[in-house]
């Protein structure tokens, strides 16, 4: 048995090896880790209080999949639930015959299977950011005339350029990423995220698109992606890097060539990627674009999870013609 999880995962790795051990399977440890992490209001890129899109609306996207089957359930754009893995996972149990749905979709979706639904998901400081942040790009003059704390943007508010602020250094991103293996030898992975800060409305990253963000396969591995996720949808990321050990292709290796072929993308907006894998005899390891960034993992024997630093398989920046990191 074995979870692995992006740093943030902390917070519920413990629990979800508690459940392993109980007998749980791997897909109900991946959902009981990334519900802690969703329900976290100090974690800003993932669930509840996270950052909202330019229009200040908090936007979730999240995917599960399950490695013995390869079925697999995703919610985008969903608002109002906090606990957006959970909607997905139901997205795939269900028995819609549906993958991924989005937006007033998934939230009729959610409503109808008595998901939890909070009335408010963002925190006053929060919003305060937010405004702070438009505030950057010249918006203020909608605070002023529209007196409220949010205000009433129309269908005509024109946030091309606003929407600037998602690209500028001070942005915000960040998911979290879960991986486990239960007693029985399945492997099941999760993803969920409030995508970048600011972002347009509508914005989809690469989170709930299986394939992209998150990939399972029983009989070779799985990946999972934090970063910029329109590299990842791109280039198919976690789908790559099983291919690359469905193809006998080692996970150290399978890791640095699923990161070298995001160098190969062309245009600007080229930024950081991390990714979490394992391999199905319980291999694990981690790959990001920029030195330092770690991950977590915690087999069943070990008290408590470790931090573990990823191998650094760098991709150079170009981010609007500027190189930033
Ligand atoms: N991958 C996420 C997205 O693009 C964001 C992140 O992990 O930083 O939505």
């Amino acid at each position: 048995m074995l979870i692995i999880a992006s740093h943030n995962g902390a917070i519920g790795i413990a629990d979800a090896m508690r459940a392993l051990k109980s007998g749980a399977s791997a897909m109900d440890a991946v959902e009981i880790g990334i519900r802690a992490v969703e329900a976290n209001p100090d974690e800003h890129s993932v669930g509840y209080n996270g950052y909202p899109n330019i229009l200040g609306e908090l936007e979730l996207d999240a995917s599960i999949m399950d490695g013995r089957t390869l079925n697999s359930g995703a919610v985008a754009l969903m608002r109002g639930f906090p606990y957006a893995v959970s909607v997905a996972r139901q997205v795939m149990e269900r028995k819609l015959p549906h993958v991924l749905l989005a937006g007033a979709g998934a939230e009729r979706f959610a409503r109808e299977i008595g998901a939890e639904q909070w009335d408010e998901m963002l925190t006053k400081e929060i919003r305060a950011v937010w405004r702070k942040r438009l505030a950057a790009v010249g918006a203020t003059d909608w605070f002023e005339r529209h007196s409220t704390e949010t205000p009433a943007f129309t269908a005509d508010t024109p946030l091309l350029d606003w929407v600037t602020l998602a690209t500028d250094p001070e942005r915000v991103k960040g998911t979290v990423n879960f991986i486990a293996i239960d007693g029985a030898g399945d492997i099941a992975s999760g993803v969920s995220t409030s995508g970048w800060a600011w972002k347009y409305p509508g914005r989809i990253g690469d989170s709930p698109i299986i394939g992209a963000g998150n990939y399972a396969d029983n009989r070779y591995g799985a990946c999972a992606c934090t970063g910029m996720g329109e590299m990842a949808i791109r280039a198919g990321t976690a789908r790559s890097l099983v291919l690359y050990l469905q193809i006998g292709v080692s996970l150290p290796e399978a890791g640095r060539r699923a990161m070298s072929d995001l160098r190969d993308l062309g245009g600007d907006f080229i930024g950081g990627m991390n990714l979490v894998a394992l391999s199905r005899d319980g291999e694990h390891a981690g790959f990001a674009s920029e030195a330092g960034r770690t991950y977590i993992f915690q087999r069943a024997e070990m008290a408590a999870h470790e931090e573990v630093e990823c191998e650094t398989v760098a991709i150079p920046a170009r981010w609007a013609g500027e190189a930033r990191r």
